[in-house]
């Protein structure tokens, strides 16, 4: 019996085989790059190529790039420490309401720390409108923070128009683009931003590394404190496999991007096709043509998206994407997206992944046709 079509690359990647490699020879590298002996200097050096790598991947320079043990600590590093930066100049935040916990969680225990938050909505596409986030802005706002590519709906911000207004005011911008790397083009430069944050899990690497882009000249406070690796921003002895592996993640989603997205993209679209063409009524979730080219969620008339996945298990793995979110000022982004309680109740995010192959697409989308045939 083959495996279940793995269709939720937005949660998690495979790691890449080149990743695995590379990690395995790192493994070998076991010296610590604080060290000043030969086997130190053999570490920093690694760490160094791995940075270079990353830094490339966003056209930053190393130095703008600090590792992180994930994208939920990148996040609140930048959120967190830019925060206690910049509190003697204001202590206002905005954010919008469709932020992945990692970053709704630290903006929401901000507000219970004497700062104040403004979380923006989203429109029918799960676009931020550019011109709520600077009706927002206050004379104490230090930081917009806005998600990239929306894990469970693929739409994209336009992060570079949000973060020119910020800039004008003196305030920073964060972006949380987790899931932007190897399936959009990511520059640091083009989108304006101060912080950008990374996961490596979500483009071929291991789970538990990440890293955060700090524009030069950004003031930020370590969350962690300790000895001075990393500029002092997240100090810790580094876990050079998992950095080397990211780095060899990173320069391969940089050759691979021109190839890869618009690959995912036609197979992304076959498989709505194959959908729309059976069953009457399916509705996409969030930006249909624009977004994430790999992700597609999608609601199927009468039939719950968690029966739907549930009975076609054996063939398809994919999830609903309907995370809760525990604050207030958060929802579910198919709420948030105005849709109708049936409409979000049907809702199944597929994300693909490189190596999902046309064939992937012709039986997940028979599998779950059929599913749907025998609940609705
Ligand atoms: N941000 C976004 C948009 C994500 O999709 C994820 C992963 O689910 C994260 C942050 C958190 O990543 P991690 O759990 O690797 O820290």
């Amino acid at each position: 019996m083959r495996s279940p079509i793995y269709l939720d690359h937005n949660a998690t990647t495979p790691v890449d085989p080149q990743v695995a490699r590379a990690m395995a020879r790192a493994l070998k590298i076991f010296g610590n790059p604080s060290s000043a002996h030969t086997y130190g200097r053999t570490a920093l050096a690694a760490v160094a190529q791995a940075r270079a790598q990353v830094a490339a991947l966003i056209q930053a320079s190393p130095a703008e790039v600090i590792f992180t043990g994930g994208a939920t600590e990148a996040n609140n590093l930048a959120i967190r420490g830019a925060a206690f930066a910049m509190a003697a100049r204001g202590r206002h935040i905005v954010t919008s309401v469709v932020e992945h916990p990692s970053v709704a969680a630290p903006c929401h225990w901000l507000s219970e720390h004497g700062f104040t938050v403004t979380a923006v909505g989203v429109d029918a596409r799960g676009h931020i409108p550019v011109q709520a986030v600077a009706d927002a802005l206050r004379p104490d706002t230090i930081m917009i923070s806005v998600i990239h590519a929306h894990n469970e709906i693929g739409s994209v911000q336009d992060i570079a128009a949000i973060s020119a207004i910020a800039r004008r005011r003196g305030i920073l911008t964060h972006t949380d683009a987790a899931q932007s790397a190897g399936k959009i083009p990511l520059a640091v430069e083009d989108l304006g931003v101060d912080l950008l944050t990374l996961a490596g899990h979500k483009f071929g690497a291991p789970k538990g590394v990440g890293a955060l882009y700090v524009r030069s000249g950004t003031p930020l406070a370590p969350v962690l404190v300790g000895a001075g690796q990393e500029r002092g921003l997240r100090p810790g002895t580094e876990n050079v496999p998992a950095i080397v592996a990211l780095g060899e993640a990173a320069r391969l989603a940089l050759i691979r991007l021109p190839k890869t997205a618009p690959r995912l993209r036609a197979r992304r679209d076959l498989l709505r096709r194959r959908l729309a063409e059976a069953i009457p009524g399916v509705a996409v979730n969030g930006d249909p043509d624009g977004g994430l080219p790999n992700t597609l969620n999608i609601s199927f008339p009468g039939v719950a998206g968690r029966d739907l996945l549930a009975a076609s298990e054996r063939d398809v793995a994919a999830s609903t994407g309907s995370a809760c979110h525990a604050h207030s000022s958060q929802q579910d982004a198919l709420a948030a997206l105005g849709l109708s309680p049936e409409r979000r109740r049907g809702a199944v995010r597929l994300s693909l992944g490189r190596s999902t192959t046309v064939a992937d697409i012709e039986e997940a989308a028979a599998a779950l046709i059929r599913a749907w045939a025998e609940l609705a």
